[in-house]
């Protein structure tokens, strides 16, 4: 029996609590190679009950650099794709001349498309080296997460997470800091893998690319959208893409299909019909979640909107 209820345990840290909402003793969901995975009984986030400590992680990614040979290739492949998908971000925000960060953009290609379809300002946030390098030779400033942090509030147009927040120990605490950066009236973007929302129960079934210390967090739209709103952003676009029949076929069994029509209601009008019902709500089998949210507009931005909305219809004398 459990009677240990410490925050942190050597060697790295465990988690009592849901590191997404919070909600105090989650459950056992299973067991991965000797480590037990937790699910958290409201968000039903899934999560390691412990987490790596910084050594463990630097440690991990030191190697993974080294022997990551073939990046550009693999995402030079992608140039299409970036360039599609950086004309939706200009298009989705509405704005012009438009400052984007990518947090764990790795070899930034997809901010050179982003300078190339219009946005005026591109910074990558990477650890990496050959990111940092990439970066130079190409005009495109790539930072550390700590000098991220330095950057001023209300300097960003879009922040865009394509595939990192579930690497990071903190993803939500991660994402709050980074929101302070954004603009009143901005856009977020996140992409990144997603599971259904499944019942707070032990389960044999594994969970895709449950792989510590690389994956450590498997988000469902429930724990997605508890994070997103906690940073001040409100979704305007949500669905799941890619694989829902096999991914409907693996977790059929454990999703709890009622708590999602309970939980996610306000979902149903933002979905992406053309993804089909299996990738909406209040299903979202898809591997991959595609999520937008926007900053809401500050009080003084909207009562300075609605002054010059006034002022414009004030007859002429
Ligand atoms: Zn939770």
């Amino acid at each position: 029996m459990a009677t240990h209820h410490s925050t942190y345990d050597a060697p790295g840290r465990s988690q009592p609590a849901c590191p997404i909402c919070g909600s105090s003793a989650p459950t056992k969901y299973g067991v991965k190679d000797g480590r037990e995975l937790r699910i958290c009984r409201d968000c039903r986030h899934i999560f390691w009950a412990q987490m790596p400590s910084d050594e463990q992680l630097h440690a991990f990614y030191a190697s993974e650099y080294t022997q990551g040979h073939g990046q550009e290739e693999i995402q030079a492949a992608n140039i299409e794709y970036y360039r599609h998908h950086a004309v939706d971000l200009v298009t989705k925000h509405g704005g012009a001349a438009l400052c984007i960060a990518d947090v764990g953009c790795s070899l930034p290609l997809f901010l050179e498309q982003a300078l190339a379809v219009g946005f005026n300002t591109a910074i990558g946030v990477d650890y990496s080296q050959e990111a940092r390098d990439y970066g130079e030779r190409r005009g495109i400033q790539v930072m550390s997460p700590g000098e991220f942090d330095q950057i001023e509030n209300d300097s960003l147009d879009v922040l865009r997470y394509s595939h990192s927040l579930e690497h990071m120990v903190n993803p939500m605490d991660n994402l709050v800091k980074a929101s302070r950066k954004v603009r009143a009236g901005g856009l977020l973007h996140i992409t990144q893998p997603n599971f259904p929302v499944f019942k707070a129960t032990e389960s044999s079934i594994p969970l895709k690319d449950s792989v510590w210390p690389s994956h450590l967090h498997f988000f469902n739209p429930v724990s997605l959208k508890c994070m997103v709103e906690a940073a001040g952003f409100r979704l305007i676009s949500f669905c799941t893409v890619t694989e829902e029949q096999s991914c409907a076929a693996t977790y059929g069994q454990i999703a709890d299909v009622d708590y999602s029509v309970r939980m996610l209601k306000s979902l149903e009008a933002i979905g992406e019909h053309v993804r089909g019902k299996l990738n909406n709500f209040p299903y979202y089998y898809g591997e991959n979640s595609v999520a937008f949210a926007r900053k809401p507009a500050s009080l003084t931005s909207r009562l300075n909107a609605a002054g010059r909305l006034f002022f414009g219809k004030l007859p002429k004398l």
